[in-house]
């Protein structure tokens, strides 16, 4: 309240104003713990994978007893959170945001903001954003360097102005299986990620930047670019909103390692049946209320209790099909 961009009447703005991220890896996990300690009345985290140890370098709601207990990261992350600010109502959600769901998720939030680590997911993202009028801000970071950039449809380019029909993704679909991400980028981007939020939540919208920030901590390198509304976007301005309409692929690799994820819809799990059924044929197997996992040498694979799947170990759909067949049934 006492800094001069927000104060009461902003600060009153934040309490009555609604965020959701998707994704709650290092970036969301930063820019979730920033909304909340703000003071940001309701927070939405969505993500659809468990914690694991070599999360812990850059994903800061998360210790060692969460990547011990496998818990799901937006589990974990509702608990710190509300336990960092009681106020603010927190709801983490464990799922995977995809065309079929994703107006149910993100429907009603002012502000949606980027915690993925894929451009599938952030395209689908833009369409919905575009599509439904709302903001978002995206956000990703890879190595030492990340980029952010907020997006107001019809005010704004979008992100398929800036990344297609070229689809470089500025170095950025790199994946961080090979190179890596430091926990200072992360965070460096959350911080400017949030600090546009808190802006926007707060009504303070003629200070947003509306333009593509992209800093590299390693070469000290930062620029602030302005982004041209493209006139033929596929997203904004023919309003083709291809991503909205695809159905979800079957299977997804995952940025961050060798994996895959498997969609089941329509399909509820008994976890603790089937820990008991796989006992004697898998190792290390952990099992909480959310999921279960276990080790089929030479991979790891993770059953939610919806059904869905992740297989780390292997980028070949046809492995993944076979493995979620032998021990979870076809
Ligand atoms: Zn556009």
């Amino acid at each position: 309240m006492l800094f001069a961009g927000i104060g009461e009447e902003g600060q009153q703005r934040l309490l009555a104003s609604q965020a959701v991220i998707v994704g709650c890896g290092a970036i969301g996990a930063a820019a979730a713990g920033l909304l909340v300690r703000a003071g940001v009345g309701r927070v939405r985290i969505i993500d659809r994978d468990f914690v694991e140890p070599s999360n812990l370098q850059r994903q800061t709601l998360f210790d060692e007893d969460d990547a011990r207990s496998a818990l799901p990261k937006a589990i974990a992350a509702e608990r710190k959170l509300r336990a960092i600010n009681g106020s603010v109502a927190v709801e983490g959600l464990l799922a995977d945001v995809g065309p079929r769901n994703v107006e149910e998720l993100l429907a009603g939030f002012d502000l949606i903001l980027d915690g993925t680590d894929n451009f599938e997911t952030r395209f689908l993202i833009n369409d919905y954003a575009v599509q439904s009028a709302r903001p978002w801000i995206y956000a990703a970071a890879v190595a030492s360097y990340g980029v952010t950039m907020t997006i107001r449809p019809g005010r704004t380019a979008c992100l398929a102005c800036l990344l297609e029909p070229s689809r470089n993704g500025h170095g950025l679909e790199e994946t961080c299986d090979t190179v890596g991400v430091l926990g200072p980028i992360v965070n460096l981007i959350a911080s400017l990620e949030v600090a546009e939020a808190l802006k926007f939540l707060a009504g303070r919208e003629e200070a947003l930047q509306g333009r593509l920030i992209s800093c590299d901590v390693w070469s000290g390198r930062f620029q602030s670019v302005r982004v041209a509304q493209n006139p033929t976007c596929r997203a904004c301005s023919r309003r083709e909103f291809s991503y909205l309409h695809g159905q979800a692929q079957p299977h997804i690799t995952l940025c961050g390692r060798d994996s895959v994820q498997i969609h089941e819809r329509g399909r509820t799990l008994d976890l603790r049946a089937l820990r008991e059924r796989l006992a004697a044929t898998v190792s290390d197997v952990r099992h909480n209320e959310f999921l279960l996992c276990f080790r089929v040498d030479p991979y790891q694979m993770t059953v939610f209790a919806d059904g869905r799947a992740i297989l780390k170990g292997t980028k070949d759909p046809s492995v993944a099909r076979s493995l979620y067949a032998r021990f979870i049934g076809a």
